[in-house]
């Protein structure tokens, strides 16, 4: 119903602020204690080759759990967070989090994990900041570059400065990926798909949770499929839940998905247990 009455985030915003009878400066306030006392936590998502059958990735996902408001989503206080300086340290601290996580993993394993983490446009303002501390954790936690990967919204390439456009230059010479999430859904010409070095598109779960049994409701990630093909980048579905949304993601030799049917976003020690369980599976 949310998403009936037109921006959805609004109105879960408003819900559980109106349930718990908060106002946004405490929530702001309550955030910024969430992060001096390391309340925020990580969670991982994989992310699946279907076609094979293994998970080639996660994606990191924040939580917050307070006290007495429970569990706030990550769409209510992330841009609470963007708006304030606080998606710096939260930033920081994800990175720092996921990626050590993510190589003491990858010990176990053939073939490496690689990571994904969000990055809000703050995160742009400061590109060569940014460029240096990437580089600077990758190294400490020795994470591979090309473990690594980045999803941003089309909204921050709205901003086509050129030292953005630099800095991406730059992390795709590391050998970093470059996803574009939530695909589909920002306001952007396509042209920056040709002209930014661009790995993938993340197509957004609201086109894929369209797709009804017969297909019906398919012809935008279809669409997305091809153009992806067409420009010779990977594309990963979001939010499948529904067999068929995978079978007809497959027919369309769309093999990369991300979702509930798969898994739901995991906690450490959770995700653990998913990858042993999958390992028994192989
Ligand atoms: P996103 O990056 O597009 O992440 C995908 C969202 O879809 C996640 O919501 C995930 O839990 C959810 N999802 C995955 N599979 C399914 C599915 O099958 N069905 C449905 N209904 N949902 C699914 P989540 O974790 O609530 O995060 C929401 C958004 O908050 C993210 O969207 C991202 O934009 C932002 N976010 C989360 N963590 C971070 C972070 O560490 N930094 C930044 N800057 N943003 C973050
Ligand atoms: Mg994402
Ligand atoms: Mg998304
Ligand atoms: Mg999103």
């Amino acid at each position: 119903t949310a998403k009936k009455m037109g921006g959805n985030k609004v109105v879960v915003f408003s819900e559980q602020l109106r349930k718990a009878n908060i106002k946004r400066p405490q929530l702001e306030a309550r955030l910024r204690k969430a992060i001096e006392n390391e309340l925020l936590e990580v969670y991982y998502q994989p992310k699946m080759n279907v076609k094979e059958g293994t998970i080639f990735g996660v994606e990191a996902l924040l939580r917050w759990t307070d006290d007495e408001l429970g569990v706030v989503s990550p769409e209510i206080f992330i841009p609470i967070a963007e708006e304030t300086e606080l998606i710096q340290p939260i930033w920081e601290f994800v990175m720092k989090t996921a990626c050590s996580q993510v190589s003491i993993w990858n010990r176990n394993r053939p073939i490496p994990l690689s990571v994904g983490v969000n990055f809000s446009a703050r995160q742009f303002q400061e590109p060569r900041k940014m460029v240096t501390m990437i580089e600077e954790i990758l190294a400490n936690n020795e994470l591979r570059p090309d473990c690594f990967e980045i999803e941003i919204t089309e909204s921050i390439l709205l901003n086509n400065s050129r030292e953005i456009v630099q800095s991406l230059r730059t992390l795709k010479s590391l050998g970093i990926s470059i996803s574009i999430d939530d695909f589909g859904t920002g306001y952007s010409s396509l042209s920056y798909l040709k002209d930014l070095p661009i790995d993938c598109l993340k197509i957004d779960k609201s086109f894929i949770q369209n797709i009804e049994e017969d297909y019906e409701n398919s012809e935008i990630p279809e669409a997305i499929i091809n153009l992806g093909r067409s420009l010779k980048l990977k594309v990963i579905a979001e939010g499948v839940e529904k067999e068929y949304q995978k079978e007809f993601l497959l027919s369309r030799d769309c093999c990369l998905m991300q979702g509930y049917l798969f898994s739901r976003p995991l906690n450490k020690s959770d995700f653990e247990e998913y990858l042993r369980k999958q390992k028994e599976a192989e």
